[in-house]
């Protein structure tokens, strides 16, 4: 294919191994064609650390404009529910071009933190009253055209909810919003594979929100229909959030969520099991062998006091963790990946945890190891640099401060534990930038736009 523009960069992560004095080769449909060492004369320096960008896979966008309304004490047993019931409240106002700004601004955030792809599991479908709007798609639209606007790769997963609880409980009024029978959930996902094949960064994907918001004789439905379109569609699902959720299961179910979800569906390398928190022994290695993608949040989990997920068991048996930032209290791909290390070190009393024998920086293990495995949660050619994927990439300031002078090896040590977020300059999705210099060309439109939706809303 033909080389449409050629980076050079002094040190890069190609594969597990970092690299000096490298030029990439383009191409015009925006993935890398080739990798040769030395510079190409025609080459654009990145003039700085050229890293693979990061995969967020788990995002519900609206929530970012609540972010900072919860975080005080309205009863004793403040809790993951309580929080859920403001975030009921807030949404109800939101409208179509609300949710456009809000994600809008998210994305553009995202980017800038690094994050250059995002599993939006999207949720929010219909009118206040419950109503579909014309367009059953109305929402998702908003969706799409804040991937665009912005430029980060988009893997839409529009959310399959009916039930309040197990059992096939009713749903409350407050989840009016988000509320979907099979038949009427499938005419949406169909109309959305339509619109997502011609953009060459999105994907499409399904989200059945819980065990306990859908029935198994949904699950049996929905997943052979999707992978129909695309036999490597992803499915993510909230699994094992709460520990209330997993009694419920157990009370219904006769087994614990992960128990379940791997006895009937054995799920494969594009399924994420989203808060895959409450595990017992039996279930981290059932999980751990399976193909299946564990989606972690640390931030939002630590914010909500949901638990720890069992990170260090999980790793060493084989399994696979890619992050998210979930309610967005943080959008800081340093902050969730430190997360992730230090509950480690604060239940284990030691240090350096979360890495192996071949890897023993926890930096560059966890930024690898989430990354990759974000890309087979989002079905998208991303994930490390290497020759055939995609050129999404971040360069690192190498005149940070905190990353000046330091041996290659522990670049991405220092950037993730010792500077607040990634120092990051610049920003490539699918070859072309999208933040330089640490700015978006939209940017400052985007934040007035968001501003004025955060007024509205807040009154
Ligand atoms: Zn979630």
């Amino acid at each position: 294919m033909t080389i449409k523009s050629k980076l050079y960069a002094e040190t890069a992560l190609i594969g597990n191994q970092w690299q000096k004095d490298i030029t990439l080769n383009i191409n015009s449909a925006g993935y890398i064609e080739s990798i040769e060492t030395g510079r190409d004369s025609q080459a654009e320096n990145v003039d700085g650390i050229l890293i693979p960008g990061m995969v967020n896979c788990h995002s519900h966008a609206f929530q970012r404009a609540f972010a900072g309304f919860s975080e005080y004490r309205a009863n004793p047993s403040d809790s993951f529910w309580s929080w859920r019931d403001i975030m009921y409240r807030f949404v109800t106002n939101m409208t179509p071009n609300d949710a456009y700004v809000v994600a809008r601004y998210l994305y553009l955030e995202m980017l800038k933190a690094g994050y250059t792809a995002v599993a939006e599991f999207h949720y929010l479908h219909h009118q206040s009253n419950g109503q579909p709007y014309d367009d059953i798609a109305e929402m998702s639209h908003q969706i799409i055209g804040a991937a665009e606007s912005t430029g980060i790769g988009l893997t839409l997963l529009p959310v399959l909810y009916t039930y309040a609880g197990f059992g096939h409980q009713s749903p409350r009024q407050q989840q009016g919003r988000f509320i979907h029978q099979t038949e009427q959930y499938c005419t949406l996902v169909e109309k959305l594979s339509l619109l997502i094949q011609k953009n060459k960064t999105m994907k499409l994907g399904i989200a059945p929100h819980s065990l306990r918001a859908v029935s198994q004789e949904q699950l049996n439905e929905v997943i052979p229909y999707i992978r129909k379109l695309d036999p490597q569609s992803p499915i993510h699902i909230h699994i094992a959030e709460q520990q209330q959720e997993v009694n419920d299961c157990v009370a219904h179910y006769g087994q614990r969520p992960v128990e379940w979800l791997l006895n009937n569906f054995n799920p494969d390398q594009n399924w994420c099991l989203i808060h895959a928190t409450h595990l017992n022994d039996e279930e981290i290695r059932k999980l751990s062998q399976s193909e299946a993608v564990a989606g972690i949040c640390p931030t939002t989990e630590a914010n909500l006091g949901d638990g720890i997920f069992p990170t260090q068991q999980f790793l060493a048996q084989g399994g696979s963790l890619s992050i998210g930032s979930d309610s967005h209290i943080a959008v800081n791909v340093a902050d969730e990946l430190r997360t992730l290390e230090y509950a480690q070190r604060l239940i284990k009393q030691q240090r350096s945890i979360l890495c192996d024998d071949q890897q023993t920086s926890v930096g560059t293990y966890l930024y690898r190891h989430a990354a990759q495995n974000g890309a087979l949660t989002i079905n998208q050619n991303v994930g490390e640099i290497a020759v055939g994927k995609r050129a999404d990439f971040i360069v690192l300031d190498p005149n940070h401060p905190n990353l000046y002078a330091k041996p290659v090896e522990r670049i991405l040590d220092a950037a993730i534990f010792a500077c607040e977020k990634l120092p990051i300059k610049n920003v490539m999705v699918s070859g072309k930038w999208q933040v330089r210099q640490g700015h978006h060309d939209d940017e400052n439109q985007i934040i007035d736009d968001y501003l004025a939706v955060l007024k509205k809303l807040g009154q």
